[in-house]
C-alpha cells in the first residue's frame, strides 16, 4: 500500500526535525504521529488515536486544538523536548494536489520560549552557549524573553569558572561544542543535577568566521572589534554558537536583542554550589522554597523586571567598589526620604513588563490589550521622571536620564488601538475608529449592508403583507430571509427556497445574494487592512525597541532599589562602609537577617566580629549545640555578601574590605543522593576550599571533621587550621566541638578562641547566643538532648558513659597532636587505677569498652 501524500509530506519534514516533536498542522489542530505522538499522549496526557495513512497499520496520532497550544507546549519544554511547530500555507503542494503547502516557522526549545505560559514572571530564562578550545574557553548567555545577552572569556583555568556561571544563572538549556561536551562530565554542577543536558552542537556554528558574521548582523556592526576579538575570541565563538543556534530555531532575526555585554571575570565575586546553597540565597536549605531564603526578605519589588533584577543581584555580589557605593548611596537616599521613596514606589507598582512585551512585539506576537497594558505603564514614566528630578546620588540621577521618553510609542497605540480591545484578533475590530480612512471605508460596507439589510426586511413586509418576514444570517446558506411555514403562500416569485426548518422556510433573492457577497467580502476585507495596519504599528514599535528596554532596566533597578530601601528601613539595617584594599572585616551588632526576620516572640541576639588577615584571621568557635554558632558564622557570611550587592546591613557599624569569594563548608549535603559518603563530601570540600581560596576570601567551617572517628577527625581540623595559617591568609571562621584545638591560639598565627555563651541552670542550660573571647569547656550535648525530649532514661544513662569517659580520659587523655609536652604521659598513680575499676560495672560495661579500660590501664603501667 503506498502512503497518502498528507502523510509523505509529513515524513518528509519529521525527517529534517528527528530531534524535535513535530506539531504538525491540520486545519484546526495540531497533530502528532508516531513515536511523537506515543510521546505526547505520556507527557500530555491525551488519547492515543490512529490515522490511516495508507499504510496496513494505522499511524498512532494525538493532537490538540491549535488554540491551546501555549499551554501543552511548556509540559514538554519542562521536560527537555524541542517543539518544532509546522503551519500550513493556503497554496497547495502541485496544481493537481489537494494536500497545501506545510512549513516549519520556529522550534520552541526549553532556552527559547517567549510564551508567558512557558516561562515564570520572576526569573530569567537563560539560553547559554559554551565553547571550549584547547587553551581556554568562553560563554554567551541570552533570555531571547527579555532581550538580554552577554558573554565572557575564561582562562586556563575555565572548569571552575564555567561551574560558576552554571550555578549563578542556572540556564534553561545549554549548548556546547565538541570539546565542552566532553569535560562537561568534571563539572559539580552536572553530578548534582543543576545543570540542564548539554546538547551539542556542530562545531562550524562555533567557527569565528560564522560569530564575526552573525555578530555583524545582529549588532549591526561594521566589525567587532569593540568586543576585543584577540582576548576575546573564545568568548566570542560563544557568541556565535548562540546566534547560530537562534537562528536554526526562531527563523528570523531576533531583533529585541539589542545589545551584547562583555562580563569581565573579576566583576562578580566568585560563589560555588555549596554556598549558595549553605547561605540560602535564593531558596531555603529544609523546604527549598522561596520562604527563608535571602531574595525572600529582600524582594519587595513590585514589577516583573524588578524581581528578576533582585533574583540576579543576589547572585552576583560586586566587586568594585565604586560600584557597590553607587547603589549603597541610591539607597541611602532612598531610606532617608520617605516620602519620595513612598512616591517612586507608588509609581513603579504600575509598571508591567515591558521586557517581554518587547519581546512579544519583536515576534509579531504580542496582542492588541498587551499594546494598551503597555501604553498605560508609559503614562507612569513621565510622573516618576518629574519624582526623581531633584535625586542626589549618582545612581538616582543615571536612572532618570536612561527612562526615555516614549511619548511617541503611547500617541501611536492611543491613537490606533481600541481601549476594549482583547487578546484576539481573529475577529478585528481592535484598530480604532478615525485612524485609517482605507479601514473605515471598508468597515462601512459592512455598516451599509446591515441598515441595507434591516431596510430589505421592511420594505419586503410591506410588499408581501407577510407580517413575520424575517432577514438573518448562517454560516452555511448565508444571508436569507425567512418566512413561517403558514405564510408561505404569500412568497413573491423571485423569492428561491433554500432551506425549510421546522417551522419555516429560508429563502434568497438575487439582490440579497449580491448584498451578501458585497458585505462578507468587506468583512475580510477590513480584516486584511486591519492586519496590515497592526504590522506596520508593530514595525514602528519595534524601531523603539531598544529605548524601551534600556527605559525597563531603569525601572527595573529602581524598583530593586526601592526594595532594598523598605527593607532597610523596617529592620533598621546600616550603610556599610566598603574598602577597595586592606583585609578588615569589623562589624559590631551585627545580625542574621533572616533569622531575625523569622524570630516571632523572642529578639535576635547581636554580636560582633572583627577579622583581618594578621593577627585575627581565624576565629575557633567553642560552644554548645543549639548555642548558635552555624547562625553566627552564617551571618558573617550573609552581611559580607549583602554589602557586596550594595545594601544596607544588620549591624550597628560595618567595615568591609572587598572579599573575592566566600567559602562554606556547613553540615551535610545532597550529595549523599550521588553516591558519596558524609566525610567524603566534607573531605571534597574542604580540598576545593583549599585549592581555590585566596587571601581575599571568607571562609566558614563549620565543624569540620565531625564525620568521621574523634582522632581522626581532630587531627584533620587540627592539621587543617595550620595550613589555613601557613598557606593562606584567608579570614576564616571555624567551630569546633574538639575543644582541644582551642589551645592553637598563640601557637598557631591569627588564631583567636571565641565561645558563644550559655548559663547553667540547675540542670540544664539557658543560650544566651553572645559570643564572647575565650574558649568553652563543656559541650552541654545531653542537655542539649534531653531538651530535644530523649527518654529520661536514657539521658540518665548517657551522663554515667560521660562521666565514666571522663575518667578514662583523665587516666589516659588523647595525645595531643604537634604538641610535644602533651604527649608524655601522666605518671602512673595506683590509687587512680583502683578508683578506675570501682567505678567501672561489670554488669553494664560493653566487652568494647572493657577492653579500651584495660588497655589504657596496661599502657599505665608500662609507660611507668
Ligand atoms: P549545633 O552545634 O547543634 O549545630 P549551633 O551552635 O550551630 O548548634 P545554631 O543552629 O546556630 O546553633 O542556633 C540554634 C538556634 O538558636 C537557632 O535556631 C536560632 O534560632 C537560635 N539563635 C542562634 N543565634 C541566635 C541569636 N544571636 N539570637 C537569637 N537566637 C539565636
Amino acid at each position: 500500500m503506498a502512503l497518502s501524500e498528507m502523510m509523505k509530506q509529513y515524513l518528509l519534514t519529521k525527517e529534517q526535525y528527528k530531534d524535535c516533536i513535530l506539531f504538525y498542522r491540520l486545519g484546526d489542530f495540531y497533530e502528532m504521529f508516531y513515536d511523537d505522538a506515543i510521546t505526547c499522549s505520556k507527557v500530555l496526557e491525551l488519547t492515543l488515536t490512529g490515522k490511516d495513512c495508507g499504510e496496513e497499520q494505522r499511524a498512532p496520532m494525538c493532537g490538540i486544538p491549535h488554540h491551546a497550544k501555549d499551554t501543552y507546549i511548556p509540559k514538554l519544554l519542562e521536560k527537555g523536548y524541542k517543539v518544532a511547530i509546522c503551519e500550513q500555507t493556503n497554496t497547495p503542494i502541485s496544481e493537481k494536489s489537494k494536500v497545501v503547502k506545510r512549513v516549519v516557522v520556529r522550534i520552541i526549545t526549553p532556552g527559547t520560549a517567549i510564551e508567558e505560559e512557558s516561562l515564570s514572571a520572576d526569573r530569567n530564562n537563560y539560553l547559554m552557549s559554551i565553547f571550549v578550545s584547547k587553551t581556554d574557553a568562553g560563554i554567551a548567555v541570552a533570555d531571547i524573553s527579555t532581550g538580554f545577552m552577554q558573554f565572557m572569556t575564561l582562562g586556563a583555568n575555565y572548569m571552575q569558572a564555567i561551574d560558576d556561571v552554571i550555578v549563578r544563572l542556572r540556564p534553561a538549556e545549554i549548548i556546547c561544542n565538541a570539546l565542552a561536551f566532553d569535560v562537561r562530565e568534571k563539572l559539580a554542577c552536572v553530578h548534582s543535577e543543576i545543570a540542564p543536558v548539554f546538547n551539542k552542537c556542530e562545531e562550524s556554528y562555533f567557527s569565528y568566521g560564522q560569530a564575526e558574521k552573525l555578530l555583524k548582523k545582529q549588532f549591526e556592526l561594521k566589525n567587532i572589534d569593540t568586543y576585543e576579538p584577540s582576548m576575546n575570541k573564545s568568548g566570542i565563538q560563544a557568541v556565535g554558537g548562540l546566534l547560530s543556534y537562534l537562528a536554526e530555531t526562531q527563523m528570523r532575526l531576533v531583533s529585541n536583542i539589542k545589545k551584547l555585554q562583555f562580563v569581565r571575570d573579576d566583576r562578580f565575586m566568585q560563589l560555588d554550589m555549596n554556598t549558595r546553597r549553605n547561605l540560602e540565597l535564593t531558596e531555603s536549605m529544609s523546604l527549598k522554597k522561596k520562604f527563608g531564603s535571602l531574595l525572600w526578605l529582600l524582594d519587595q519589588t513590585t514589577t516583573p523586571m524588578g524581581a528578576r533584577l533582585m533574583r540576579k543581584i543576589i547572585n552576583e555580589p560586586l566587586q568594585h567598589k565604586n560600584e557597590i557605593d553607587a547603589r549603597l548611596d541610591a539607597v541611602e537616599e532612598l531610606v532617608g526620604n520617605a516620602v519620595f521613596a513612598d512616591d517612586v514606589i507608588e509609581q513603579i507598582s504600575r509598571v508591567q513588563d515591558i521586557e517581554r512585551k518587547c519581546a512579544k512585539i519583536s515576534a509579531g506576537t504580542i496582542m492588541p490589550k498587551e499594546l494598551i497594558a503597555l501604553a498605560d505603564t508609559l503614562k507612569v514614566i513621565p510622573k516618576l521622571k518629574n519624582l526623581l528630578v531633584d535625586a542626589k546620588s549618582p545612581l538616582l540621577t543615571k536612572i532618570n536620564d536612561t527612562l526615555y521618553d516614549l511619548d511617541k510609542v503611547y500617541n501611536l497605540i492611543d491613537s490606533a488601538i481600541s481601549e476594549d480591545a482583547t487578546n484576539n484578533r481573529k475577529d478585528g475590530g481592535y484598530i480604532k475608529q478615525g485612524y485609517s480612512t482605507e479601514l473605515d471605508m471598508a468597515r462601512s460596507m459592512g455598516e451599509y449592508g446591515k441598515t441595507w439589510l434591516a431596510e430589505l426586511e421592511v420594505k419586503e413586509k410591506e410588499r408581501t403583507g407577510i407580517k413575520n418576514l424575517k432577514t438573518g444570517y448562517n454560516r452555511v446558506f448565508g444571508y436569507y430571509i425567512e418566512v413561517s411555514a403558514g405564510q408561505t403562500s404569500l412568497v413573491p416569485d423571485n423569492y428561491i427556497r433554500k432551506q425549510t426548518t421546522v417551522n419555516s422556510e429560508r429563502y434568497i433573492t438575487p439582490e440579497l445574494k449580491e448584498m451578501e457577497y458585497k458585505i462578507l467580502n468587506s468583512n475580510e476585507e477590513s480584516l486584511k487592512i486591519e492586519s496590515k495596519i497592526y504590522a506596520d504599528i508593530l514595525e514602528v514599535l519595534n524601531s523603539f525597541v531598544e529605548l524601551m528596554l534600556e527605559t525597563s532596566y531603569s525601572l527595573a533597578c529602581l524598583d530593586v532599589l526601592s526594595s532594598f530601601a523598605v527593607v532597610s528601613k523596617r529592620y533598621n539595617y546600616t550603610k556599610p562602609t566598603i574598602l577597595q584594599t586592606g583585609s578588615e572585616l569589623k562589624i559590631v551588632d551585627g545580625r542574621h537577617p533572616v533569622v531575625e526576620a523569622l524570630l516571632k516572640n523572642s529578639s535576635f541576639v547581636p554580636n560582633d566580629c572583627n577579622l583581618d588577615s594578621e593577627d585575627n584571621r581565624l576565629m575557633l568557635i567553642t560552644g554548645p549545640n543549639m548555642a548558635g554558632k552555624s547562625t553566627y558564622m552564617r551571618q558573617i557570611a550573609i552581611i559580607t555578601l549583602l554589602a557586596h550587592i550594595g545594601m544596607f546591613v544588620p549591624a550597628k557599624e560595618a567595615t568591609l574590605s572587598i572579599v573575592d569569594r566566600i567559602f562554606t563548608r556547613v553540615g551535610a549535603s545532597d550529595d549523599l543522593a550521588f553516591g558519596q559518603s558524609t566525610f567524603m563530601v566534607e573531605m571534597s570540600e574542604v580540598a576545593n576550599i583549599l585549592n581555590n581560596a585566596t587571601g581575599k576570601s571568607l571562609i566558614i567551617l563549620d565543624e569540620v571533621g565531625r564525620g568521621t572517628s574523634t582522632y581522626d577527625g581532630l587531627s584533620i581540623a587540627w592539621a587543617l587550621i595550620e595550613y589555613l595559617s601557613k598557606h593562606l591568609v584567608a579570614k576564616t571562621l571555624f567551630s569546633t566541638h574538639y575543644h582541644e584545638l582551642t589551645e592553637l591560639e598563640g601557637k598557631v598565627d591569627g588564631v583567636k578562641n571565641y565561645r558563644v555563651m550559655v548559663r547553667e541552670f540547675e540542670d540544664s542550660v539557658v543560650f544566651l547566643h553572645k559570643i564572647a573571647r575565650g574558649s568553652a569547656n563543656k559541650s552541654f550535648g545531653i542537655e542539649v538532648a534531653k531538651l530535644a525530649g530523649l527518654p529520661s532514661e536514657l539521658v540518665k544513662r548517657s551522663k554515667e558513659i560521660l562521666k565514666m569517659q571522663e575518667d578514662i580520659n583523665a587516666l589516659s587523655p588523647k595525645p595531643a597532636i604537634n604538641n610535644e609536652n602533651k604527649q608524655k604521659r601522666q605518671s602512673f598513680n595506683a590509687d587512680e587505677v583502683i578508683n578506675v575499676l570501682k567505678e567501672l560495672d561489670m554488669d553494664t560495661v560493653s566487652p568494647l569498652m572493657a577492653f579500651g579500660t584495660l588497655q589504657n590501664l596496661v599502657d599505665k603501667v608500662k609507660d611507668k
